[in-house]
């Protein structure tokens, strides 16, 4: 009664319908409904929700639009599921300090978009048109981090509302800032299990003047990682350098028409203030490619072309989910150090062949991330996938990467918290006793229920 007096009817549901909408993420975990569904559409409204859940100890999951891959907000106690489809508006641009204010639930897409006619963007890219605040809640990354970083590299300033109704800014629109503890990214990559994002400041760059989009195909998957190591140790600097293997470049050359070869295959781009220098970097991508016994190699700065072979990228998963109809799909990410990358991809290779099991691998390779994708139709391939996922993490974990690259924690990932991080999962804890001492923000989710995984 309370929420329906503060927010109006209009923004608040609990139809079956609107629940359901917000039950599941894009990750295969089970799906649970939320009591009520509210659209709040100021950071007052916001906080007003928190403090009367936190009275009356009402569960609240942070909803931006949903695409998460670990079940990060599936609202998995009930409660109030906090949509921020109509937070969605850019605040302000600040086109002169390369920065922009937003409202947690704007597309990146959209920002983009919008950005595009001051001649800048905002570059981490998830591929699906992810929230600002689902990204920063996730630490999500993408193509582009490898040049431009994660979500936690691009943000400046972020206003939070806390569990017991407070709102506070934190982090400054300074581009340096040495005062006192760094609250900012604190909040980045928690999840919503610390505090809600009402509003961020975001870094932006200049769209890049040259631009160009390699392909270059690899008769191993091993030659292809090889590859990779060797031109982030060229100084190149590439704006993506990803993998796909043979399997999904099949895929895309039946869904897209983008021709690709039948091999492993780097998709990379690179950026440039000068043509000159493009095709300097270029001739040199290409030497290490062809000493590392690539199959073909293959270079456009034709904007269309270069947009064509991003798109099909970009919708690999989907592509890949569509050419299986009769399967559900798992979708999982871990990363390790640039030099461990050969020995984690090999790594998988050998337990797909030892196991006989299907899987498909994609990566952002130039952060040292892979995503492997398993497929299955009954409870037993799932049951061989779930072994295989976790022996992939226990030995990124062996290599000194972590469970999870870029898809946080949610509920997948729990049970790893305690292996990664050891004593300091003690200090998140007690980070989310004196933030949340009430347990009502996102629960359940980045700490395990059972400590399963400790070796
Ligand atoms: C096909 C596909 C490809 C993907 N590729 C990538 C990729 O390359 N890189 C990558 O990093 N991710 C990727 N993802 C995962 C996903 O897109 C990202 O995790 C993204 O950041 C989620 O954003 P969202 O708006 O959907 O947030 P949601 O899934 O709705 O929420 C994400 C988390 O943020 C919390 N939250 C949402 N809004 C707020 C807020 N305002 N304040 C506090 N907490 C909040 C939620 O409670 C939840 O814990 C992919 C997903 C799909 C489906």
């Amino acid at each position: 009664m309370r929420l329906a007096a503060g927010l109006g009817r209009a923004n608040l549901s609990t139809a079956q319908a609107d629940l359901d909408l917000h039950a599941r993420d894009q990750s295969h975990h089970h799906p649970r409904r939320g009591d009520v569904v509210v659209w709040p559409e100021s950071a007052q409204a916001v906080a007003d929700i928190l403090r009367i859940a936190n009275e009356h100890r009402i569960p609240v999951t942070a909803w931006g639009v949903g695409t998460s891959l670990e079940g990060n907000s599936i609202p998995l106690y009930g409660g109030i599921l906090l949509s921020f489809e109509r937070m969605n508006r850019i605040i302000e641009v600040h086109a002169d300090d390369f920065q922009v204010t937003v409202q947690p639930g704007i597309g990146h897409k959209d920002l983009n978009a919008e950005l595009a006619r001051y001649g800048l963007f905002f570059p981490p890219d998830p591929g699906a048109n992810a929230t600002v605040g689902g990204m920063l809640a996730n630490n999500a990354s993408g193509i582009r981090t490898v040049k431009y970083g994660a979500s936690k590299d691009n943000v400046l300033r972020m206003q939070v509302a806390l569990a017991d109704g407070r709102l506070i800014t934190v982090g400054s629109r300074s581009v340096k800032q040495s005062s006192g503890y760094d609250l900012l990214h604190l909040f980045v990559g928690s999840e919503g299990t610390l505090g809600i994002i009402t509003e961020a400041t975001l870094k932006l760059v200049p769209v890049p003047t040259y631009m160009s989009a390699v392909l270059a195909a690899f008769p191993t998957v091993e030659a292809a990682v090889e590859a990779v190591v060797a031109v982030r140790g060229s100084g190149l600097d590439p704006a993506a350098l990803e993998l796909i293997d043979a399997a999904h470049a099949v895929m895309l050359n039946q869904a897209e028409g983008v021709n690709l070869e039948p091999y492993p295959t780097l998709f990379m781009e690179f950026h440039a203030p000068h043509e000159a220098t493009l095709s300097y970097g270029l001739e040199m991508v290409q030497e290490i490619c062809d000493e590392l016994g690539a199959v073909s190699f293959r270079a456009t700065t034709d904007t269309a072309e270069r947009k064509k072979l991003w798109h099909a990228r970009h919708n690999s998963y989907e592509i890949m989910v569509r050419s299986h109809p009769n399967k559900q799909f798992f979708i999982m990410d871990v990363a390790v150090p640039i030099s461990a990358y050969p020995e984690l991809i090999a790594y998988i290779e050998q337990i797909k062949a030892e196991r006989n099991i299907t899987a498909y691998m994609v990566g952002h390779a130039g952060d040292g991330n892979i995503h492997v994708e398993f497929p299955y139709a009954d409870e037993a391939e799932f049951e061989r996938a779930q072994q295989a996922d976790h022996d992939i993490v226990m030995r990124a974990l062996e290599l000194g990467g972590t469970a999870t690259g870029e898809h946080g924690v949610g509920i997948g990932k729990a049970r790893y918290m305690r292996r990664e991080h050891g004593e300091a999962l003690e200090v998140m804890r007690s980070i989310k006793q004196l933030l949340d001492p009430n347990n009502i923000l996102n629960p359940g989710k980045i700490f395990p229920a059972v400590e399963a995984v400790t070796g």
